[in-house]
């Protein structure tokens, strides 16, 4: 295989994936998929020995486990714990920074140590969450600088799902399995038989200078139709399914379903869907400071509506009840966030069924409000 010029689609083998990597660390921190605690996570990697060879993982509602593959495939897996959203829509941001000095007060603030990221393996359903999270941090009327730094930056090689988890429901939110649209370069991951190697799509001109640099060759039409079966095939192994026609009215119509009662007996409102979930992208902030009154910072945190400080005014809470924290939750997610930012603010990626340790199923509460809508007719105000 040669270097140069790119191709819109290559093959390249897995020696040359670590070329790729290896020009991405020149200039980014290099973030991808690797086995950590019991789980795939996302964190700095520096070459395909960090990436989970021979790993898949096992979902179900409050269930998620390891296992070993029948083969060495680098991103045979479906999505884990963590979204990109950690990287791009820190847990925990410092705002600024005061610290008191012989020359005075001095502010700090941690715009100036922004790292430049290439996430490695980003998933279809993950391209469309970090949109929904463009559309709120960057393109609404107030501008999240630190987002925006850190986006703004980001390369991304995403990679097209070989496999569909048993939480899975991209198809029906349209986000998925294939990445469309929102990388630099796109991966299909090839297991035939002429061995291990990778379909690659480039999605700009970025993604292009960096191929360049990394030995390829042209696509053949067998495996360009090999890549599309893979996906395919992903496609019908979907583990669940939503129905999304009219899910905003039929929702906003039974605001006082009998459903909410029996979803707010199991949960436990500890917040898990929201801070797994790609597109949750509520905070927070604390003032923190110093006994001696030499050092004060404010710090910006993730929150989450299952919280009752969350909606908490003069007086107490809005939401006192776990009945209208899901249902604030589920009705944001599917309904409201249709007016507020034009699209669902679900991506079907299946994380907070997953991590949800009563196994709480989305799909599964919304399928039973439609099995049996009892509509109040309006004058219901969501809140209890
Ligand atoms: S739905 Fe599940 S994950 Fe979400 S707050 Fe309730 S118990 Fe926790
Ligand atoms: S609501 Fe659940 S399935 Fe939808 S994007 Fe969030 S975590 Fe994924």
């Amino acid at each position: 295989m040669d270097a140069a010029p790119a191709q819109r689609v290559a093959t390249i083998s897995r020696d040359a994936l670590q070329a790729l990597l290896d020009a991405l660390a020149e200039n980014y921190d290099v973030i991808g998929p690797t086995v950590r605690d019991g789980a795939i996570v996302y964190d700095r990697i520096t070459g395909l020995a960090d990436l989970p060879a021979g790993w898949t993982d096992s979902q179900g509602p409050g269930r998620y486990r390891l296992e070993r593959r029948h083969d060495d495939a680098l991103f045979g897996f479906s999505v884990g714990p963590q979204a990109w959203k950690r990287f791009l829509h820190r847990p925990v941001e410092t705002l600024w920074a005061m610290r008191k000095g012989e020359n005075g007060v001095t502010i700090e603030s941690d715009a100036s140590a922004v790292p430049k990221f290439a996430f490695i393996g980003v998933r279809a359903c993950e391209l469309h969450a970090i949109a929904i999270q463009d559309r709120v941090l960057l393109e609404g009327p107030y501008l999240d600088t630190a987002y925006a730094t850190r986006r703004q930056n980001a390369f991304i090689v995403a990679v097209n799902c070989g496999q569909a988890g048993e939480t899975c429901f991209c198809v029906s939110m349209k986000t998925g399995p294939r990445a469309q649209s929102g990388f630099d370069l796109a991966l299909t991951e090839l297991l035939g038989n002429d061995g291990p190697r990778f379909l690659v799509e480039v999605g700009s001109e970025a993604g292009a200078t960096i191929l360049s640099r990394v030995p390829q060759r042209p696509a053949t039409d067998e495996e360009i139709a090999e890549a599309a079966a893979i996906v395919a095939r992903t496609e019908k192994q979907m583990g669940r399914r939503l129905e999304t026609d009219g899910i905003k009215e039929l929702l906003l119509d039974n605001l006082n379903h009998p459903r909410w009662d029996d979803v707010a007996e199991r949960c436990l409102t500890c917040g898990n869907c929201t801070m797994v979930c790609p597109t949750c992208f509520c905070t927070t902030v604390e003032d923190h400071s110093d006994l001696s009154g030499m050092s004060a910072e404010r710090v910006r945190k993730w929150d989450s509506c299952f919280t009752m400080d969350f909606s908490f005014i003069h007086g107490g809470s809005v939401r006192k009840t776990p009945r209208s924290r899901y249902r604030q939750w589920m009705t944001h997610k599917l309904a409201t966030w249709i007016d507020q930012f034009g699209t669902s603010g679900c991506v079907g990626c299946g994380r907070c069924i997953t991590w949800c340790p009563v196994g709480i199923d989305i799909t599964v509460e919304a399928a039973a409000i439609r099995e049996n809508p009892q509509p109040q007719g309006g004058g219901q105000n969501g809140h209890d």
